[in-house]
Formats: C-alpha cells, sequence, structure tokens
C-alpha cells in the first residue's frame, strides 16, 4: 500500500543577512539596519546604518552616507532620541 506522502515543503529561505536591526534605546523602534561598515568596536557612524526597505518612501531623510560624521545625528525616527547615546548602537534581531 502507498502511503501518502507529504509534498516536500519547500524550505523557507531564510534571510541570511548578516545585517543587524537597530533599535531605539528608549522606545524600541527599527527603522534602521547595521550595513556591512557596522563593527561593534568603534564609534558608530551614520555609514553604519541604513533604512530599512519598508520605511523607504515614508519622506523620512535617509541617513547621510557619511563615515566622518559623528553618532550624535544617528536618531529614532519615531521619538528622536539618540540611537547611540553613549556611542553604542543597540541591536538585535
Ligand atoms: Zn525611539
Amino acid at each position: 500500500m502507498a502511503v501518502k506522502r507529504k509534498p516536500r515543503q519547500q524550505s523557507q529561505q531564510r534571510s541570511l543577512s548578516l545585517f543587524l536591526r537597530i533599535l531605539c534605546p528608549l522606545c524600541g523602534a527599527c527603522h534602521f539596519e547595521t550595513t556591512e561598515k557596522y563593527d561593534a568596536d568603534k564609534m558608530p557612524h551614520p555609514g553604519m546604518i541604513k533604512m530599512l526597505a519598508k520605511y523607504k518612501g515614508y519622506g523620512w531623510p535617509e541617513p547621510p552616507q557619511d563615515d566622518s560624521a559623528g553618532y550624535g545625528c544617528l536618531e529614532c525616527l519615531d521619538c528622536g532620541n539618540a540611537l547611540a547615546p553613549n556611542g553604542k548602537l543597540k541591536v538585535g534581531k
């Protein structure tokens, strides 16, 4: 008797992105992810973050891709809090 087999489920393509989500330390909102320039051991700068694709088109300014700018200009788009108040980005998955 033939055993009815379930069709093999297409394994969901998991995003193998190495990039981390950047969370606002105050409100927890996440509008950005890290770029390949992100280095947890270095002072963050705008070149380390980029806006998540889903927020493009909202009219929010993209972080300037300027590696010489300081982390003080990295702000949460929701509450305006600094994303790296102590020179450390809060990253999650
Ligand atoms: Zn916030």
